[in-house]
């Protein structure tokens, strides 16, 4: 009765660990930003049966763990992010696509917002807007 129980809490441990692994490589492939539902379907090419309980359960572990970025797009489902460290992004205001952007100013800006609040900083988020090259050449609606 015990070797069972432990077999099954082994296997449900097993199966966890593989679905984030598996989250966490699709996730990190692509620098578009998915949404949990575009994970969802990233995901189930090699996990078929993974439900999108189970994708939204395991982007949360993920980014409590500090191992993904969940962003939180005004006006939009959340979208995720498989480079954890600290970047900023640029948001297209005509279709929502969410773009990396490389600036090397984390440090100052944090600097500068501590002298002027006298707050220890702990962190802080920056969301550029524009209009994508893709958007430029149509009607942006
Ligand atoms: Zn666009
Ligand atoms: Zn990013």
């Amino acid at each position: 009765m015990l070797k069972e129980l432990i077999m099954v809490s082994t296997n449900t441990k097993y199966r966890t660990t593989k679905q984030r692994k598996v989250i966490l490589e699709e996730l990190r492939k692509v620098d578009t930003h998915p949404t949990a539902d575009e994970i969802y379907g990233m995901a189930r090419k090699s996990i078929p049966r993974i439900s999108i309980g189970t994708i939204y359960r395991n982007l949360e572990h993920l980014a409590s763990q500090g191992l993904i970025l969940k962003l939180a797009i005004e006006g939009g489902p959340n979208r995720f992010d498989g480079r954890a460290q600290n970047h900023y992004h640029i948001r297209c205001i005509c279709c929502g696509k969410v773009k990396d952007v490389t600036l090397e100013s984390h440090q100052e800006i944090e600097r500068i917002a501590k002298n002027r609040s006298d707050y220890d900083i702990v962190g802080h988020t920056l969301e550029f807007w524009g209009i994508c090259p893709k958007c430029k050449e149509s009607t942006c609606s």
